[in-house]
C-alpha cells in the first residue's frame, strides 16, 4: 500500500468510527469535525492529506508547526500543544486556530502577536479563532486552565480585538475514565453561551468524546499511523 493509499484508509476508517459513535448517540454526525494530528510525521504526509481534501491538520509543537506550515503552504495548521508566552508571535503567524489557550498571558500574547503579524502583513486581517485547554487533573502545570480560573481568561478573550472564542478543548488525564471529564467540559462549554464547540477525543477515547458531545476530535495514531518519539 502506498502512504497515499494508507491515509485514504485510515481517513475512512475513523470518520466510520466518528459515524457509529454519533448513531449510538442520536448526534447529527455534521455536528462533529475530524481534525488530524501530524505532529512527528513528515511535511509529505500534510501534502497527501491535502491531496485526500483534508486541508485541516493539528500539530502541538510550535517549532514543527512552523516548518510545517512554511513547507506547506496550503495546509491550515491548527495549535493544540502547551505554548510559551515567548513563542505566541510564532505562533501568531502560522496558526489558523489554537486549542490550547490556558492563560490571560497568552491570550493578551497572542493577541498581541496578531495585531503584530497583520500589520507586518505576516496574515490576513481577521480574528485567531481560540479554544480555552480546560486543566482536567486540577494541575495547571500539565496545561490547561483551572475551572475556578476559567472565566477571567473568558473575560479577557472576549475582550481581545484580534481573538474570537470558539469553546473549550481538554485532555482527559491518562488512564482517567473519559466519560466524566468530557461531560464536565461540555457542561462548562454550554454555560458559556450558544454555539461553543468542544475540541475533545482522540484516537483512544473519541467514541467517549462523541458521547459526551464534542465537536472536534482530534485524532493522531487513527489517522497517520504510530509515531516515532523525537
Ligand atoms: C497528540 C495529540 C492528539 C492525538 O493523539 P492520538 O492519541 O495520536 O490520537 C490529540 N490532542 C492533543 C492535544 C495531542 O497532543
Amino acid at each position: 500500500m502506498t502512504r497515499l493509499e494508507e491515509l485514504r484508509t485510515n481517513l475512512a476508517a475513523v470518520r466510520e468510527r466518528i459515524a457509529a459513535a454519533a448513531r449510538a448517540a442520536d448526534r447529527d454526525p455534521a455536528d462533529i469535525r475530524l481534525l488530524p494530528v501530524t505532529k512527528f510525521h513528515p511535511a509529505s504526509d500534510l501534502d497527501l492529506l491535502l491531496e485526500l481534501g483534508v486541508a485541516d491538520v493539528a500539530e502541538n509543537r510550535e517549532q514543527e508547526a512552523r516548518a510545517k506550515a512554511a513547507d506547506v503552504p496550503a495546509a491550515r495548521i491548527h495549535m493544540i500543544g502547551q505554548i510559551q508566552t515567548k513563542k505566541a508571535n510564532s505562533v501568531a503567524r502560522w496558526a489558523a486556530s489554537v486549542h490550547s489557550v490556558d492563560s490571560v498571558r497568552l491570550a493578551e500574547a497572542l493577541n498581541r502577536g496578531i495585531g503584530l503579524a497583520i500589520e507586518r502583513g505576516d496574515r490576513p486581517a481577521g480574528i485567531l479563532p481560540v479554544y480555552l485547554q480546560l486543566s482536567a487533573d486540577g494541575d495547571p502545570s500539565r496545561g490547561g486552565v483551572l475551572e475556578e480560573d476559567l472565566q477571567e481568561l473568558v473575560d479577557v478573550v472576549e475582550a481581545a480585538p484580534h481573538l474570537e472564542l470558539r469553546g473549550l478543548m481538554v485532555v482527559p488525564p491518562l488512564g482517567a475514565d473519559p466519560d466524566p471529564v468530557f461531560a464536565r467540559a461540555r457542561a462548562l462549554c454550554d454555560g458559556l453561551g450558544p454555539g461553543m464547540e468542544l475540541s475533545a477525543g482522540m484516537s483512544a477515547d473519541l467514541e467517549s468524546a462523541v458521547a459526551n458531545g464534542s465537536n472536534i476530535v482530534r485524532v493522531g495514531t487513527g489517522v497517520l499511523g504510530s509515531r516515532q518519539l523525537p
